[in-house]
Order: structure tokens, then C-alpha cells, then sequence
């Protein structure tokens, strides 16, 4: 192992410090382990919750305040899909402002976080169904950045990033998750960051506070789906009746949520938080595991 990697895994394993290099190489192998952590679905909604103080920007304030510190965190964010599963892998990922039309001060965020190739690697290896690639071009994109940053405005726990693969299904994304679960106890974080209930094309500038019927209607039966092991119904979700159809229009949004329900445990509980529609047709309703 070279020296920079040594650094790299110090700064996500404290205890690291404590040892000498080769017990260090062993650490590689088998990251300390850890009491499960919890795992978040976040709706996130328009870019500028990152810099606006808002009930949004406050719940995700407060559900940081709750978490146990991670080693690291690992995020699946709607704005990153590829060919293939890929995680970054880069040591210092760049901050992506992968959006038009906002304010310069939005454009001046930087969200200098480490990565993790330790991380990296060690996602690559708990995934046996497929294979993951590791990626040295992508960084944050605003779907991990935007919200991560009130979770830990410090900058200073380390982030990798994993990529939706177009071409699985559902259902595999679902299964995909779950082999990722070993992560949670490894001290890893893992956040979805989505809209369960997310169409763009009829946003209604005019109802920033509100929801059509059928936005309401399906974040409702989502929300008791949730509540209520409800998975392989909200795992085939085209097939659940117009409000569905109408609110996950394209499937990017909503898969981080898939993630998320494949990571529980069947005990464990489960909070919704930041619950409500805005712009007629987008709910910020997020989850917390654990
Ligand atoms: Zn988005």
C-alpha cells in the first residue's frame, strides 16, 4: 500500500492511526466494524435547498444531528446514471453543478469532501450479482452534494458516489441494494437522494406550496406502502395505477428509494420526515431507516 493511501484510510479509520502500516493492511481487508448505521432516503428537490434555509434544509439539518458519526459516505444520487454500475474511486471528487439557470452563489458552492477508494473498492467487492466499476471522472453531482451538505456542513466525512445502471430493472436495482447492506456495518452511510414523486414537465410555478390530487394521492400510498413492507408492489411500480404513472414519469428519481427499502432489515423502524408535495408535482417526503 503507498502512502497516500495510507493517509486516505487513516482519515476514514481513526483508529488506523493507532497501528502500524501492516496492521493497516489488514484494516484494508476488513474495515472496523460497526453497530449498523442508519440508512436515508432524502428528497431533494430544487438545487437551491443547498444554500436556502428552509423546513427542507432544517429537516435534513436535524436528522444530522441525530446520526452517528460515519466513516464514510456512500450516496446513490438520482443524477448519476450510466451504462453499468460504476462507484468513483478518485480521492478528491470535484463538486458537479449539474444544473442551469440558478443564482452565481449557487454556482460558487464547493463541497470539498474526500473520497474513498478504500470505500470504493470495498462496494465493488461486496456486489457479487454484477460488477462494479470504479469511475475516476465523475465527483458529486448536486443530487449528493446539495444534501449531504447539511447533513455534514463540515466537509469532512469522505464520499463515494454509485452510479443507477439503466438497463436493470426495478427489481434488480432492489437486489442490487442489498448485497450493499454488510456496508452499514462498516460504519458506511448510505443515502438515496431522489423525489419518490417527481415530473418536471408539469411543475406548476404557481403552487410552490402545494400538489395536484394525484401527486397527494401517490406520496400518500407510497408513504403506507413504506410504513409498511410494502416493497415488491412499490419495487413494481409501473403497474401501480395512473398516480404512480403520473409521479415517476422516468425512473431516476424514484430508484434511490428502491435502495433504500432493499438496505432494511424487516424490524427495523422506519420515520418519514420532510413530508410534503411542492410545485404541484414533486414530494420531498424523505425516509429514515434505523
Ligand atoms: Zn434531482
Amino acid at each position: 500500500m503507498d502512502r497516500r493511501k495510507a493517509l486516505q484510510l487513516m482519515s476514514i479509520a481513526p483508529l488506523g492511526a493507532a497501528f502500524g502500516l501492516r496492521e493497516l493492511g489488514r484494516a484494508v481487508a476488513d474495515l472496523p466494524s460497526t453497530p449498523p448505521l442508519p440508512v436515508l432516503f432524502l428528497g431533494h428537490g430544487s438545487p437551491m435547498n443547498a444554500i436556502e434555509d428552509n423546513e427542507f434544509s432544517r429537516g435534513w439539518q436535524g436528522i444530522g444531528k441525530d446520526l452517528p458519526r460515519p466513516h464514510a459516505i456512500l450516496c446513490i444520487s438520482a443524477h448519476w446514471e450510466t451504462r453499468g454500475t460504476f462507484v468513483t474511486g478518485m480521492e478528491k471528487p470535484r463538486t458537479i453543478h449539474d444544473f442551469g439557470g440558478f443564482p452565481q452563489a449557487l454556482f460558487d458552492v464547493q463541497y470539498p469532501a474526500p473520497g474513498s477508494p478504500t470505500l470504493a473498492e470495498r462496494t465493488q467487492q461486496a456486489v457479487t450479482s454484477t460488477h462494479i466499476g470504479i469511475d475516476h471522472q465523475w465527483g458529486l453531482d448536486h443530487g449528493a452534494w446539495s444534501v449531504i451538505i447539511h447533513l455534514f456542513p463540515k466537509a469532512d466525512v469522505p464520499v463515494v458516489q454509485l452510479s443507477l445502471d439503466r438497463s436493470l430493472s426495478p427489481q434488480q436495482h432492489y437486489e442490487l441494494a442489498r448485497e450493499l447492506a454488510v456496508l452499514r456495518r462498516k460504519g458506511v452511510l448510505i443515502i438515496g437522494s431522489g423525489n419518490m414523486v417527481h415530473n418536471l414537465g408539469v411543475i406548476d410555478w404557481r403552487n410552490p406550496e402545494g400538489g395536484y390530487d394525484w401527486a397527494i394521492e401517490a406520496n400518500s400510498r407510497m408513504k403506507e406502502l413504506i410504513m409498511n413492507e410494502g416493497h415488491a408492489q412499490l419495487a413494481d411500480y409501473t403497474r401501480q395505477g395512473k398516480a404512480f404513472q403520473l409521479s415517476i414519469p422516468t425512473p431516476e428519481h424514484y430508484l434511490p428509494l428502491l435502495y433504500v427499502l432493499g438496505l432494511k432489515d424487516r424490524k427495523e423502524p422506519v420515520c418519514l420526515f420532510n413530508d410534503r408535495t411542492v410545485m404541484g408535482s414533486i414530494a420531498m417526503t424523505s425516509v429514515k431507516v434505523g
